[in-house]
């Protein structure tokens, strides 16, 4: 019986905000899995703020959208059938092969989860690259310590808002900022961060000094742009920033921050870093992050859009400021 997969395609890069017509849908046959392959089909695909540097024709770490062909993102999958006695058939599995309703690939290509650790959707977020982010840019970049005050910007966000969360388990004093009323009751109400505003609400540095009149010890910066500006003038002393993201210039890159020099002066660390740096550290990072999701500390939380057809719009709706989503954002293209 064919197998047939609606895909999403790049049509033309943008310039500036992208728009819907710049994806294109189409639909394939997929082809019989040969010796070694596998037949997934894919039931959540991931969309991630950095796909908008790959719709850009520029040499960066992860090679750009290629026009006319599919997308490629992480999914989550179901193996239909598999001709590799490495991975069974009715496996569950995370792969690269998103933006698309199913593939024929390498089992090689695919890598098993274990459902009964979380609901299969915690792989593409707080247990996937998103918690590993977050992980990652506390603890190894930023190393973060027990009682220290972080700041969060995109808090609310998939990242952002594992990051407060463990940051929280590690006894620190979290600041989180977010871009909507329904975003900081959620940061303080379900993620207990000690101080959340909204960044578009007033000067950042003005919350910062109200929060921390001391200063902070770490900012975990996913957004660059202004907030970047007011942590540097928050930091106290040798204190750390990770540069996980610069969602704010992601459209229209802005020149910055005009206060970098105060780096100098109190001894700052910026580092920037990619999740794939901590592939290595999953173990690691699973050995704290499944107890305290099974155990009701670490919460796992993801808007889902359904269907392959939204997802560019979902996509699209990230880059946004003030966007509705909480938590990972997810499209469902399959049950
Ligand atoms: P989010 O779930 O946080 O979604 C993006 C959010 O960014 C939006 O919901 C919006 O929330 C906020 N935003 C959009 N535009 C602006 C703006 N102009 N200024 C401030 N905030 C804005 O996405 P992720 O958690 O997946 O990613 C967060 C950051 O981490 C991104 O910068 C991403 O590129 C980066 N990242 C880096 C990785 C790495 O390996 N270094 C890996 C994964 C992500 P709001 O309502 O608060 O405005």
């Amino acid at each position: 019986m064919p197998i047939f997969s609606k895909e999403v395609r790049l049509a033309s890069r943008p310039q500036g905000e992208p728009t819907l017509d710049q994806f294109a849908f189409a639909t394939v046959e997929l082809p019989d899995p040969q010796p070694g392959e596998v037949l997934v089909r894919n039931l959540y695909i991931s969309v991630d703020p950095y796909m908008r540097g790959r719709m850009n024709d520029a040499k960066s770490y992860v090679p750009p959208f290629e026009i006319g062909k599919a997308m490629t993102g992480s999914a989550i999958g179901r193996v239909l059938q598999s001709n590799d006695p490495a991975v069974a058939e009715g496996a569950l599995v995370s792969s690269f092969y998103g933006w698309r309703e199913g593939f024929v690939a390498p089992a090689k290509d695919v890598q098993p989860i274990d459902p009964k650790d979380a609901p299969v959707s915690a792989f593409l977020g707080v247990l996937g690259m998103t918690g590993l982010t977050a992980w990652g840019g506390l603890f190894k970049i930023a190393a973060l310590q027990n009682g220290e005050t972080v700041f969060v910007s995109g808090g609310a966000g998939a990242v952002g808002g594992v990051a407060c969360q463990l940051a929280k388990l590690h006894g620190c004093k979290v600041i989180a900022s977010a871009g909507s009323a329904e975003k900081l009751a959620f940061l303080r109400d379900e993620l207990k961060v000690d101080y959340a505003f909204d960044y578009r609400d007033g000067e950042p540095l003005a919350h910062l000094q109200k929060a921390a009149p001391e200063g902070i010890h770490v900012y975990f910066d996913n957004t660059g742009g202004p907030q970047l500006e007011a942590a540097l003038s928050s930091l106290r002393p040798h204190g750390r920033i990770a540069l996980c993201g610069a969602i704010s210039g992601y459209n229209h890159p802005q020149p910055g921050p005009r206060n970098l020099p105060m780096a100098i002066g109190k001894r700052l660390r910026l580092e920037g870093f990619i999740v794939s740096d901590f592939v290595g550290d999953l173990a690691e990072f699973h050995k704290e992050a499944i107890p305290a999701l099974l155990g009701g500390k670490l919460l796992h939380s993801e808007t889902i859009v359904e269907g392959i057809d939204n997802a560019p719009a979902a996509f699209l709706s990230l880059l946004r400021s003030g966007d509705t989503h909480i938590g990972k954002l997810l499209v469902r293209v399959g049950e």
